[in-house]
């Protein structure tokens, strides 16, 4: 709980390096990624720099884990605990890294200006539905004219996805925004200027307050400002803030999967004449005669053709 974070009793182990083999396993919530090491919170709240063991592989900002005290006031992740999801980004020599795990909401952030670039919104759009996360829409800059940028969203809320009309500026429709972020552990994604920063900073207004914190008691300073970080959100649930980190690539994505990632082609795939088909100028392809039938959105087609061409050329970054 917030408010309520007490220092750990002093470390029965603290003249070992290695945790005493008695030490019990304690649970803990992964809250930031340091590069040296991860801050974890423990159950009653107190913030641990904790290292990982190799073969742990990569643990990320909002998974649960098993750790135990090392020396000092450090401790080690034993166990990384199952995931509900995961994001990823490509690492270095064709890795993949884990960037947040145990999300359950994503809200894409457009806005008026700069003009929504809607191949990106729909790249977020197929990556959440292929990690299974629901994700959302969240229009900022309501203060200034954006009809054009509302319309075309309205593709958007006709196939299911809430649309959330918000001044992160003028402080308006937060409060609702705030109802949808309770009970979730969320991000917000977006081109860059739309205003993810800002709605951040009007959500959680201790945002700063926090992060001196963890940097305090990490004892590794200024990374934690760059570095993905899960706040608690004051009206509850949490927000991971990823400064700077893509996380929505679909390098993971086959064309297959980024078909099923459009989930207004989902009731139609079965329907294809063969099992394999691409959806481009297949025979019997059930999904491009939904486009033609007025049915699927031709605009979302057409970028569903844009992406997989990106995903065919190995070179482009996607
Ligand atoms: P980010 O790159 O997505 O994090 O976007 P920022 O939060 O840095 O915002 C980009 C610019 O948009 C800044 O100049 C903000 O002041 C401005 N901005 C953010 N929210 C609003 C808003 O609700 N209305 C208006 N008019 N400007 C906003
Ligand atoms: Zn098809």
């Amino acid at each position: 709980m917030r408010g309520s974070r007490r220092r750990n009793a002093p470390q029965e182990a603290s003249r070992k390096a290695t945790p005493r083999s008695d030490s019990p396993l304690r649970q803990g919530l992964v809250i930031s990624h340091l590069g040296k090491g991860l801050a974890v919170e423990s159950l009653e709240g107190e913030i641990i720099l904790c290292h990982t063991r190799r073969r742990l592989g990569d643990a990320a900002v909002g998974d649960r884990v098993l750790w135990s005290p090392c020396e000092g006031d450090q401790g080690r992740v034993e166990e990384v605990l199952p995931r509900i999801s995961v994001l990823t980004r490509p690492g270095y020599a064709g890795k993949i890294r884990c960037v947040a795990a145990n999300l359950d909401r994503v809200f894409v952030v457009v806005a008026p200006s700069p003009e929504p670039d809607l191949l990106l919104v729909d790249q977020y759009l197929a990556v959440c539905e292929h990690r299974r996360i629901p994700a959302e829409i969240v229009l900022n800059k309501t203060d200034l004219a954006g009809a054009q940028a509302a319309g075309a969203l309205t593709d958007y809320e006709r196939i299911g996805y809430p649309l959330h009309r918000v001044s992160a500026k003028a402080a308006i429709g937060l409060d609702e925004l705030k109802q949808s972020l309770q009970h979730h552990c969320s991000m917000l994604a977006g081109q860059s200027g739309v205003g993810k920063s800002s709605l951040t900073n009007a959500l959680l207004p201790d945002k700063n307050l926090r992060t001196g914190e963890i940097s305090e008691k990490s004892g590794l300073g200024r990374h934690t400002t760059t570095a993905a970080t899960l706040y608690h959100l004051p009206e509850g649930g949490d927000l991971i803030d990823s400064p700077g980190v893509a996380v929505f690539g679909l390098a993971e994505m086959s064309g297959q999967s980024l078909a099923w990632g459009y989930r207004e082609f989902q009731e139609y795939i079965p329907r294809c004449q063969f099992n394999d088909c691409r959806h481009i100028r297949d025979k019997g392809c059930a999904v491009r005669e939904a486009v033609e039938a007025g049915a699927i959105s031709a605009a979302r087609y057409e970028r569903f053709l844009k992406l997989l061409d990106k995903l065919a050329s190995p070179d482009d970054p996607v």
